[in-house]
Parts: structure tokens; sequence; C-alpha cells
């Protein structure tokens, strides 16, 4: 391997800036990554479908669902249909 690029400054040891640094990074990861994990988790809430005249739409996206579906085909909502007592 021909890495030879650059001045060599022999091993960098990891400050505990740079750790910091790597905390805040991760942090800052997951913060932007937060509203769509939280969407996600929200989508596994079931929700009962909304009624749109002739067909059941989804609660979350109102895309149309059939009975027969337990998840919304494009966004991924659980969907509750009502229980049969
Ligand atoms: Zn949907």
């Amino acid at each position: 391997m021909g890495d030879s690029d650059g001045a060599d400054k022999g091993d960098e040891e990891m400050t505990e800036i740079d750790a910091l640094n790597e905390f805040l990074a991760a942090k800052i990861m997951l913060a932007q990554a937060y509203p769509a994990i939280s969407a996600a988790l929200a989508r596994q809430i079931p929700r009962p479908p909304r009624d749109a005249d002739t067909m059941w739409v989804c609660p979350e996206c109102t895309a149309a669902i059939s009975p027969n579906d337990c998840y919304c085909s494009r966004c991924g909502q659980k969907i509750k249909w009502e229980e049969e007592k």
C-alpha cells in the first residue's frame, strides 16, 4: 500500500477534545435523525383509519387503504381497525 501523502506525524492520540467532538458529532447526528426516528416510532402506534366517504384512508398520509391492510402501504402507519365484538 502506497500511503505516503502528507507529513508523517506519528500516531495521533485522541485527546479529550477529540473525544468530546466525536461525542458531540454523534449527538448532532442523533438529533438530526430524531424526527425520522420519532415519526417511524409514532407510526407503530395503531391509529384508526379515516372514513373518506367511499373508502378508508390512512390517518397519517391519507393514502387509500383496504380493510385488509394492517399497515399503510405508503407511509407504514399501523392501522387500528375496529374490533368486532
Ligand atoms: Zn399512510
